[in-house]
């Protein structure tokens, strides 16, 4: 086998994050997407004595665990890879998936409580951000996701499974909307085009909608149409919110230069467990509402009595988790990188009349060693890439008794507990969350022990 070479296989083990691995021959075939029990042909890419990276062309035949019947762009949008897979068997797989990280690391000797799924598999979204393009070369105007492995041409993903009518709504009637007008569509290649974004965002529990029409600085286009086109949609939700966002940044991401309101309020409210939380255009949440909830309940019980206890929330972006807590706890402690973020998180702290709580601002491994007080409990719920190391020193110098690692990536997860294991915690008990069904991501929510 070499470098561009043709092969067919039959897809084996499905690890976590969407990559797989098979065996052909004595050789390992490690690829990029996939589903177990799939025929595919694909092109090698590197290959050694013992292993080969290659890359997917084509499905040749479907695998017996493809049973769901798939959304209508299922294979040539980039969202959901697993959506052809029953959630019943979504699950088992994810299970599986982390267990098997925790015994690569020798990591035994913990009660698993197993796998909870998404109170919804379907329409479970509260925020999508669609990008305008087109799906071909100087084709219609689209609005919607990316193709899958494309990075410019855009699906209109009107028969989308994640989200509920008013999404589908909002999307249609706004790609019909300005295809009609004739405006150019934003190239992030040459940065010309005035079309960028458009964002939707809804308060599951609340009932509320905010729309974001994310454009350039290149035409002086009046929304008051558009604004009024919105307005008289029959929506479920109340659209509470209309905002235009000025973005010239070069990045393909949406930033803002200036927020223009066109209508109603700047952000949207939500509720979670009993507790408002105000959303703005750009700040983080959750975005699976009925799964957070699910999620902090199970965060919850893993703390178990916290009453009277000094709690730290550790990446506490919005504060939703010291939160949760805060009702029972003596005083919460927050650390967060994104200012904006710290704001939202103590005001939300005061519209929910808790005055036990105070969130800074600051990187965890530069600034937690600076709390005085001594915590009883720590929750940490870091991005991607995990914990600093620095911070793990850090935080097990505290000496808590307990922390609860709430991680949304399991393989620096069971890294971290490897470091941590070296400052005396050790694994009482695991559990899984599914909070984003027919993707290859699961949540893994660890409890650990001070045990010298
Ligand atoms: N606990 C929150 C947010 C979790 S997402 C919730 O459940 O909603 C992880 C958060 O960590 C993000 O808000 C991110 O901005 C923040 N973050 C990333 N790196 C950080 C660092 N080095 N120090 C502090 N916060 C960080």
């Amino acid at each position: 086998m070499k470098r561009k070479d043709i092969i067919e296989f039959e897809v084996d083990k499905m690890e976590f994050g969407g990559t797989t691995v098979s065996m052909l021959g004595n050789k390992e075939i490690h690829m990029k997407g996939g589903i177990s029990g799939q025929k595919v042909k694909a092109a090698v890419k590197k290959a050694r004595s013992k292993k080969a990276e290659v890359k997917m062309l084509e499905i040749l035949e479907k695998s017996p665990i493809e049973t769901a019947n798939p959304c209508k762009h299922f294979g040539i949008c980039g969202g959901c890879t697993i959506l052809s897979v029953p959630y019943e068997k979504q699950l088992e797989i994810k299970e599986r998936q982390v267990m098997d990280l925790f015994l690569n690391q020798d990591i035994f000797g913990f009660q698993f409580l197993g796998i909870e799924g998404s109170p919804q598999d379907r329409l479970y979204r509260n925020k999508m951000e669609y990008t305008f393009g087109d799906e071909m070369k100087d084709g219609p105007l689209t609005l919607g996701l990316h193709k899958k492995g494309r990075h410019i041409d855009i699906l209109t993903v009107d028969g989308c499974y994640l989200v509920d009518q008013d999404f589908i709504k909002v999307l249609t009637s706004t790609v019909e909307y300005f295809d009609e007008k004739k405006l150019p569509y934003y190239r992030c290649m040459s940065h010309k085009g005035y079309l960028r974004n458009l964002v939707v965002r809804k308060g599951i529990n609340t009932n509320e909608l905010m729309v974001n029409i994310v454009t350039s600085s290149q035409e002086d286009f009046d929304m008051t149409e558009y604004k009024e086109m919105l307005l008289n949609l029959e929506t479920q939700a109340e659209i509470v919110s209309i905002l235009h966002t000025i973005n010239d940044g070069l990045a393909d991401a949406v930033q803002c230069d200036e927020l223009r309101v066109l209508h109603g309020r700047d952000y949207i409210n939500e509720e979670l467990l009993g507790l408002k939380f105000t959303i703005s255009p750009f700040s983080f949440f959750q975005t699976n509402t009925k799964g957070a909830e699910k999620l902090y309940s199970i965060a919850r019980d893993f703390v178990g009595d916290h009453e009277n206890k000094v709690v730290f929330d550790l990446y506490s972006g919005t504060g939703t988790i010291g939160q949760v807590m805060a009702g029972a706890a003596k005083k919460v402690y927050g650390i967060e990188l994104i200012e904006e973020a710290v704001v939202a998180a103590n005001n939300n702290a005061k519209l929910n009349g808790l005055t036990n709580c105070e969130f800074v601002a600051g990187d965890v491994a530069k600034t937690v060693k600076n709390f005085k007080v001594k915590p009883d409990l720590i929750i940490v719920d870091p991005p991607r890439p995990g914990v600093h190391k620095d911070a793990i020193r850090d935080i097990s110098g505290f000496g808590a008794k307990e922390i609860v690692y709430i991680s949304c990536n399991p393989k620096t997860l069971v890294l971290d507990l490897v470091e941590f294991k070296k400052y005396g915690y050790e694994v009482e008990k695991v559990k899984c969350m599914d909070m984003f069904p027919n993707t290859p991501h699961v949540e893994t929510i660890v409890k650990l022990k001070k045990v010298n």
